[in-house]
C-alpha cells in the first residue's frame, strides 16, 4: 500500500471503511452482516438496503454474462470443501451433488430493493469483496481532498489506482507468476493509469495438493469441483473493482477462449496464464503488460 498524502488519519478512515464492509455488509460468518441476514432469509422476501440491491443486480448480470461460471450462490459448496480452511478435504461425490442442488444463481430474484433466494441457498460473494472494497475505498479518497493519488492493494489480489503518481508515470502493479517457488518471482508487471482496476485470481492462492492432484478455491459451478480449464492464474482491468474481481473469478472458470470474449463484452483487458507457462494477453492487455519471468512465453488468444 503506497499513500501519497497529506492527510493524518487517511489510514484510519480507510481501515473503518473496509472493516464496515467486512463485517457489516459482506461476511457470512458475523451474523450481523446484511448477507448472513440474507442467507438467514431464505424461501422468504427480504428487503436490502439500496447498496446491497445495487451490488447483487450487477452479481446478477456478472452470473448470467459468464454463462454462470461466476456464481454468487455456491455457499454450501464452499464451505463442504473449506478450501484454505481448517476442514479442507475431499468431498465424497454424492455430497458435492447434494449441496449443487441449493445452489445456482437463478435462485435469486430482485425487484428493487426486495430480494427473494430459494430455500436453502446461500451466498457468498468472497469472489466480488474485495473489488467492491476497492470500489468504496476509490469513493471515499475522492472526497479528501488533500490527496490527489494513491494506490490501494487489498489481499494482495485486488488493486485499485487513483489519480497520477507525482512523477506523472503510470502505476506499475507485479503479477504473481503461479508457479514461482519463491514469492517474489513474478511473472510481470500491468500498467495502470488513473482511476482503474486490477484484480488477480490463481490456484496458487488457497490450495492443498493430495496424491498429485491441485484441489484449489475456484470452483466450476458445474460439476461442484474445482475448476479445471487449463488456467493457473487470469489478471483482469477495467473500470470498476467489483467488475475486475468478479471477471477474473469467471474467466478463471471459463479459460482463455471464452474467457477473452467475455472481457470483450464489458471492455475489460486480461491475462491468461496456463501450466505450459504460456501468458495469453487480450489486445489492450498487450500494451500494458511487461514479461519479467523468462521460463513464460506470450501467446495469442485464437478466436
Ligand atoms: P477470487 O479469488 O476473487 O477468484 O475469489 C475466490 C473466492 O470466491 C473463493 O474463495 C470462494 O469464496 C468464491 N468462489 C469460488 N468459486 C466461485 C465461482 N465460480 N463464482 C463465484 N464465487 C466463487
Ligand atoms: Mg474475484
Amino acid at each position: 500500500e503506497t499513500l501519497y498524502t497529506t492527510g493524518d488519519d487517511l489510514n484510519a478512515e480507510i481501515g473503518n471503511k473496509l472493516r464496515e464492509i467486512e463485517n457489516g455488509l459482506l461476511s457470512w460468518t458475523d451474523e450481523d452482516s446484511q448477507i448472513s441476514k440474507l442467507n438467514a432469509a431464505a424461501g422468504e422476501m427480504t428487503e436490502a438496503s439500496d447498496e446491497l440491491a445495487g451490488y447483487l443486480a450487477q452479481i446478477e448480470q456478472l452470473a448470467d454474462d459468464s454463462g454462470g461460471a461466476f456464481d454468487p450462490t455456491l455457499g454450501k459448496v464452499i464451505r463442504l470443501w473449506d478450501i484454505g480452511g481448517e476442514n479442507q478435504r475431499i468431498p465424497g461425490e454424492d455430497e458435492i451433488q447434494e449441496v449443487l442442488k441449493d445452489s445456482g444463481y437463478q435462485k435469486i430474484s430482485l425487484d428493487g430493493n426486495t430480494i427473494h433466494m430459494d430455500e436453502g441457498c446461500s451466498l457468498d460473494l468472497g469472489a466480488a469483496g474485495k473489488g467492491i472494497g476497492c470500489d468504496l475505498i476509490l469513493e471515499n479518497l475522492k472526497n479528501q481532498k488533500d490527496v490527489t493519488a494513491a494506490l490501494m492493494n487489498l489481499g494482495g489480489s485486488s488493486v485499485m489506482t487513483y489519480g497520477s503518481k507525482p512523477d506523472g508515470s503510470s502505476w506499475n502493479v507485479a503479477v504473481t507468476d503461479p508457479r514461482a517457488e519463491n514469492d517474489d518471482d513474478y511473472l510481470g508487471v500491468v500498467a495502470l493509469n488513473g482511476t482503474e482496476f486490477l484484480s488477480t485470481s490463481g490456484d496458487y492462492e488457497k490450495y492443498f495438493i493430495e496424491d498429485g492432484v491441485r484441489y484449489h478455491h475456484i470452483m466450476d459451478p458445474s460439476t461442484g469441483y474445482p475448476a479445471k480449464s487449463g488456467v493457473t492464474g487470469v489478471t483482469v482491468v477495467c473500470d470498476t473493482g467489483l467488475e475486475a474481481d468478479a471477471l477474473s473469478t469467471a474467466c478463471f472458470v471459463l479459460g482463455v477462449e471464452k474467457g477473452a470474449q467475455l472481457l470483450k463484452t464489458y471492455g475489460a483487458d486480461g491475462l491468461f496464464v496456463d501450466e505450459d507457462h504460456h501468458v495469453y494477453l487480450t489486445e489492450g492487455m498487450k500494451e500494458r503488460f511487461s514479461l519479467l519471468a523468462d521460463s513464460y512465453s506470450v501467446e495469442d488468444i485464437l478466436e
